[in-house]
């Protein structure tokens, strides 16, 4: 086995772990972005009011003048 001094393990060991955080963290930010501004942004072409609806894929319900309608519809 090779011998390292408990400063180059603890070192090391610290590296790879803040390492992994930082990729964890890109790679959630860049997961939301995507999901927010290709499918679950929203605008209302009556009222213009932009809104973030996750569960509606093609048709969807202005929250403030409460009105249907379709994604094709997005101006
Ligand atoms: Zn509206």
């Amino acid at each position: 086995m090779i011998k390292i001094s408990i400063d180059l393990g603890t070192c090391f060991y610290l590296s790879i772990s803040i390492l992994i955080l930082i990729l964890w963290i890109f790679w959630e930010r860049k997961k939301t972005t995507n999901k927010i501004t290709e499918n679950n942004l929203w605008q209302c072409p009556i009222c213009f009011f932009e809104y973030i609806d996750s569960r509606s894929k093609e048709i969807s319900k202005c929250p403030r003048c409460k009105t249907l309608f379709k994604k094709s519809e997005k101006w």
